[in-house]
């Protein structure tokens, strides 16, 4: 992966960095910050060098030029951060001149999501080189992230994404032992790469939330009304199989009769779940069971609630494992997604290692797939 120590000079020329400022706005403002402000090191660097900048991101996903996609409100917020004016430039063709200018959402192209030559020519005609720093963009094949790259001179990895790939390949060929993955989310379906790939190397493996239901059904147990991915029952199977005792699965459950945040929480201290009640969270041996792993641990990954921790009487068990994940002295890394929402609502976020601000892209590079965007910086 070609990084910015191998861009070479570049004061005086023109950058087209991508990064990834797929903010949430409240009111037409930006309401979370962590993505522009984990962009900064590049974006400083390469000023700091002497180079001009165009940012190119994409905002949710517009159908058409929705207003309500804008980057407007992002570029007034990293005005502020930098004390520089960001100029925003509507189109491609009108690009204004300036140290600092953002590109309108790119996604207001209809060629971007379609990795189109056209737009990857244009684009590429912008800048004398290229940036990407969209680790959460990486696992997609689109023009600003695939097809600019062969339009322009030089291309490298911004710091953001290669702390991102450095971190997360780290923890798999070289972690501190015991490296303890926490696996946890709605569907087993989603996550069995990467418990794949943990099972390879991972010394335990913590199972949670309502992919729990799975393996329980695959071992024949009751799972009442709960959560339970049908097609996740055969590669839960699967992975219990090649464990070797390494999957670790829920020891008693907080059960409730729906999924609503005024159902009544039950204590239940077996692993069958009765009918017309469902599992909404691990009960609290379990979660000191994975407490105390996760205390013992040299490198902790999390990916996935261990419950419906957005509904109060539900959120326990994955605040325990959220605390413990703060307390460790072990290196901890974080995956993005759910996992980095409850941190957040917890207060712990600031606790964590490495915060990963791609969710879908971080279980990619685990599973070992390759992300298009880092292929063509190789
Ligand atoms: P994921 O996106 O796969 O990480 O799943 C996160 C979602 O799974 C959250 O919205 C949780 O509310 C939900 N979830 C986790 N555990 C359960 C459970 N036992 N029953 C119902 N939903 C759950």
């Amino acid at each position: 992966m070609r990084t910015l120590d191998d861009l070479g000079a570049v004061e005086g020329l023109r950058g087209l960095v991508r990064v990834d400022f797929n903010v949430p706005l409240a009111d037409g403002a930006v309401s979370d910050d962590a993505r522009i402000r984990a962009a900064l090191p590049t974006i400083e660097e390469l000023r700091g060098r002497g180079a001009r900048l165009l940012l190119v991101s994409h905002l949710g996903r517009p159908k058409e030029r929705e207003p309500k996609y804008s980057l407007a409100p992002v570029a007034a917020y990293l005005a502020d951060l930098l004390g520089v004016e960001v100029g925003l430039a509507t189109d491609l063709d009108s690009v204004p001149d300036g140290d600092v200018v953002m590109l309108e959402n790119i996604r207001y192209e209809p060629g971007e999501t379609k990795n189109d030559p056209a737009l990857s020519a244009r684009l590429g005609a912008l800048a004398d080189f290229y940036v990407n720093d969209a680790f959460g963009a990486a696992h997609r094949a689109h023009a600003s992230t695939v097809g600019v790259v062969a339009h322009v001179g030089t291309s490298a990895a911004g710091r953001l994404l290669q702390r991102e790939v450095e971190t997360l390949t780290g923890i798999l060929a070289d972690p501190g032992r015991p490296l303890v993955a926490i696996v946890g989310g709605a569907k087993v379906t989603d996550k069995i790469g990467v418990i794949d790939a943990f099972l390879k190397v991972a010394d335990t493996i913590l199972i949670g939330g309502a992919m729990s239901y799975p393996f329980f059904r695959s071992q024949g147990h009751a799972v009442g009304g709960s959560l339970c991915e049908a097609e996740g029952v055969e590669p839960a199977a699967r992975a219990l199989a090649q464990a070797g005792g390494k999957l670790r699965l829920p020891v008693d459950h907080v059960l409730g009769a729906e999924f609503s945040a005024d159902t009544e929480a039950i204590g239940h201290d077996e692993i069958d779940v009765p009918d017309g009640l469902m599992g909404l969270d691990i009960g609290p041996r379990t979660a000191a069971l994975y407490a105390a792993e996760i205390a013992s641990a040299g490198t902790v990954f999390w990916n996935g609630p261990m419950g419906a921790f957005e509904l109060p009487p539900f959120a326990a068990g994955t605040r325990a494992v959220a605390e413990a994940v703060a307390a460790t002295d072990a290196v901890t890394v974080v995956g993005g997604g759910d996992s980095a929402a409850a941190l957040a609502q917890f207060g712990l976020d600031d606790r964590i290692t490495h915060m990963s601000t791609g969710g879908g892209a971080s279980l990619q590079l685990l599973e070992g797939k390759t992300l298009p965007g880092l292929e063509v910086l190789s």
